[in-house]
């Protein structure tokens, strides 16, 4: 069977922060349950046409689906069990933020068979977490964490954050300290660096000057820290901003950037099965107007284009992202499984790129064996050094 992975979007978020730039907002009663009306038609909806494939993994990302009731999670676990087929093995992930985990979700989460917790703390500081527009602060997440350890919880991600206005490299560096000395320490950490986004507040300040984010050596300083730090705390790199303990990689980012098929659910979700990409609407009134119209033969097709958008990719866009997606994980991408798929040798489409790259230190071949087997493959990765200028050397991967 086919292998597939599942991310369902849950677009509501407490208050907006300065930040951000996702597809989240706050909403009430009313809009939440329409939401979930919907979004479970659209999950039954899509099984039909699912049926040969095998579900590995799950994901209820946002927003911040911690924030739902319980029994809305649970309402979404129980179509997507009673409808789709699940490994053993499948990881559900939830994502939550500290203030809005609580006791009784944990308990129904476990209940549901989640077995895997994405915490965003960003930072220990309150400071820094205030400057964010975050709502909690670091007691909260110590407490929200030691719960969900409690409740049997034994795959836990933590995200932190750096370029945070007004954060130092000894700030920076306390959160890490903290974040791996907690009890147990966490099997995953994500590090990403805050990125201005168009949009948000945080760019109006910075277009006025007002966001003192650190510089750029202090920027490249907390990276070569965070590399160095994790890897003597037992953590292993496998992206270039996540890393986890042994055998805890989070295995539904590792498969959409191995480009495993992939079916998004609910506002704004994108989807790639067959080759083709689908984005789910952005406006949340078509969104439920369509698929909370239940039942779904009902559903009105001279709506359909607008409530999806269908992109069918040619080889050269699934080459691209096979580069894209592979380059970002430390593994690489798998030199044979390219031939496999597209028929041709990755040397003949990007022998000048690769040459180069390889020639100036950013690019190396090497042999490992695929994660979850034992057979050697031979792999296309970025060195450390590459590691550093992803962005440039993936630019060179463009057809
Ligand atoms: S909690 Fe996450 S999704 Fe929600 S506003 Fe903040 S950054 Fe955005």
């Amino acid at each position: 069977m086919k292998e597939l992975e599942l991310y369902i979007h849950i677009p509501f978020c407490e208050r907006k922060c300065l930040y951000c730039d996702f597809l989240s907002f706050p909403c009430d009663k009313e809009e939440r349950d329409a939401y979930f009306i919907a979004l479970i038609n659209e999950i039954r909806a899509a099984s039909f046409e699912l049926r040969e494939y095998i579900v590995v993994s799950v994901f209820i990302g946002g927003g911040t689906p911690s924030l739902v009731d319980e029994k809305y999670i649970a309402s979404i676990m129980k179509v997507v069990r009673e409808n789709y087929k699940l490994s053993k093995d499948c990881e559900i992930t939830i994502e939550a933020n500290p203030n809005s985990i609580t006791e009784e979700k944990l308990r129904t989460w476990k209940e549901v068979y989640i077995n895997r917790i994405s915490i965003g703390l960003q930072s220990s500081n309150d400071d820094e977490l205030k400057k964010l527009g975050r709502l909690y602060n670091y007691a909260e997440f110590e407490r929200a964490y030691s719960e969900a350890v409690r409740a049997g919880f034994e795959n836990i991600n933590v995200d932190i954050m750096s370029d945070i206005p007004g954060q130092t490299l000894e700030s920076y560096k306390s959160t890490l300290k903290k974040v791996t000395e907690l009890k147990p320490a966490p099997e995953h950490i994500s590090a990403y660096s805050l990125i201005v986004e168009e949009g948000t507040p945080f760019y109006d300040m910075s277009e006025r000057g007002e966001l003192n984010i650190p510089d750029e050596d202090i920027d490249r300083e907390m990276y070569a820290f965070t590399k160095e730090y994790l890897e003597e705390k037992g953590y292993k790199r496998y992206e270039i901003s996540n890393y986890a303990k042994d055998g805890y990689e989070c295995r539904h980012n590792l498969g959409y950037w191995m480009r495993r098929e992939y079916r998004g659910f609910g506002l704004g979700a994108a989807s790639l099965i067959e080759n083709e990409r689908v984005s789910n609407t952005e406006d949340f009134e078509v969104y439920i107007k369509y698929w909370g119209n239940a039942p779904l033969t009902d559903a009105d097709p001279d709506m359909a284009p607008a409530v999806t958008n269908i992109q069918r990719l040619s080889i050269n866009d699934r080459m691209e992202e096979t580069m894209f997606l592979g380059l970002r994980t430390i593994q690489g991408v798998d030199i044979e499984g390219f031939r496999k798929a597209f028929g041709r040798d990755i040397f003949e489409v990007y022998g000048k790129a690769i040459e180069k790259n390889i020639n100036d230190g950013l690019l190396e071949t090497k042999v490992c064996s695929k994660t979850g087997e034992n057979a050697a493959h031979r792999y296309l990765a970025l060195t450390d050094k590459g590691l550093d200028v992803s962005n440039y050397v993936m630019a060179q991967f463009l057809l």
